[in-house]
Order: structure tokens, then C-alpha cells, then sequence
């Protein structure tokens, strides 16, 4: 899941993208609404939040123009104005959600989870391959029904690799993914990181296989396919 953080307040924007990052999202956290139109274009955003107040456009504007690239993004709002008409701005601009400052990093996290599920309703968060079921929303793997106990590096890495199975992805790719979750690992903190899932998708008899394309990158393929 990749969400756009629209926040010129430095310290507020950090404190929500490193909880969002540590609870698995990818997060893009800009200061102003030029960069958040340069970021939404550069990939698709599963859900966006921003701030109402922003030095070079007015978030309501902002969400317009988001919305007229990608038009049903889901978007929390949040601000510290707290008038009734304000909210009713917000909500009426389109925002899925609204939260005023100051406010609690779990309820923004529970508010984005749940606008995230209502637009999966409209669209795929669940990915199924070879007997593996990953929900993008609630980060949970399972194996034939069965639990997988997976790091979030981890979760990232299979997220990434069931998005596109049979197609190779990139180290480069991957690992911007997997360091946008946390400081930069060792060099070879991605190969450990697929060794890891190899091992634990095959004591669980997952129906899968993460090939290596040396010097390339990696894929997903289904172990009948090999
Ligand atoms: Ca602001």
C-alpha cells in the first residue's frame, strides 16, 4: 500500500510517516501540494492524507487536482481547524475521512485502514498465488489458510512479488520498497530478505517460487510452473 502524505508541518509529517512506515505502508511525505502531484504521478497511491493548511495551495484544491489524475484515490483530511463548516468542507470536497489535530497516530492508522477497505470494495487489495493470500490492507499472509508469521520487510517483499507473478521486478525496484520502510540495511539486506521468505513460503508448502535472475532481480512464479 502506498499512501502520499501532504504535510508542511516537518515534525507532524515525520511522526506520521514513521508510524505508518512502521506498521508497513510505503509512505511518500511531501511539504507541498507541487510535490504531491509530482509524486502521484510517478505511480498510482492507494490512499492520501493531507493537511488542510499547505504554503502553496489549499488542500481542498489539492485533492481536486489528485482527484482529477486518479479519480477515486481515497483521502483523509486532517487540520486543526475544527469548525462545523470546515467539516463539512472537507467532507463535501470528496474526503473519505476527516481528523482534527491534535489527534492519535492509532485512530489516523484506523481511520486510513477503513477508507483503505471501503475502496477495496471497489478494487483488488488481496492477492492469491499458489495457495498464498496476502491482504494489502491488514498486512496478514496465510498459507493454505494458515497463518504466516512474516516481518514487514518481508510482508513488502511478497507484496511486491504477488503485484506482477511471473514478471521479474528489479533489485533497484524492490529495494526502494522495502528502505522506504525503515533506514537503508546492509548491502545485501534484500537477499536476506528473500532467502528469509523462500524458507518460510516452503516449510509452509506454498505452491511458490522466487526465482533469481542474477544481476537482474527477482520472480514470483507458482512451483507447477517451474
Ligand atoms: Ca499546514
Amino acid at each position: 500500500m502506498r499512501i502520499l502524505l501532504v504535510e508542511d508541518h516537518q515534525a507532524i509529517r515525520e511522526m506520521i510517516a514513521d508510524h505508518l512506515r512502521e506498521r508497513g505502508f510505503a509512505v511518500d511525505a511531501v511539504d507541498r501540494g507541487e510535490r504531491a502531484l509530482a509524486a502521484a504521478r510517478i505511480a498510482p497511491i492507494d490512499a492520501v492524507v493531507l493537511d488542510l493548511g499547505l504554503p502553496d495551495t489549499d488542500g481542498m484544491q489539492l485533492l481536486a487536482a489528485l482527484r482529477a489524475a486518479q479519480a477515486d484515490v481515497p483521502a483523509i483530511i486532517v487540520t486543526a481547524r475544527d469548525g462545523v463548516d470546515d467539516r463539512l468542507l472537507g467532507l463535501n470536497s470528496g474526503a473519505d475521512d476527516y481528523i482534527v489535530k491534535p489527534f492519535n497516530l492509532l485512530e489516523l492508522e484506523a481511520r486510513l485502514r477503513a477508507v483503505l477497505r471501503r475502496a477495496g470494495s471497489r478494487r483488488e487489495t488481496r492477492y492469491t498465488l499458489g495457495g498464498v493470500t496476502f491482504d494489502t490492507v491488514t498486512r496478514e499472509a496465510t498459507a493454505f489458510g494458515k497463518p504466516l508469521d512474516l516481518t514487514r520487510r518481508e510482508a513488502a517483499l511478497l507484496e511486491e512479488l504477488l503485484r506482477v507473478p511471473g514478471q521479474v521486478i528489479t533489485k533497484d525496484r524492490l529495494e526502494d520498497r522495502l528502505y522506504a520502510l525503515e533506514d537503508a540495511g546492509s548491502a545485501n539486506a534484500l537477499e536476506a530478505a528473500v532467502s528469509r521468505l523462500r524458507r518460510k513460503l516452503s516449510s509452509a508448502h506454498a505452491a511458490l517460487s522466487i526465482e533469481t535472475k542474477w544481476g537482474i532481480g527477482y520472480r514470483l512464479i507458482e512451483a507447477e510452473a517451474r
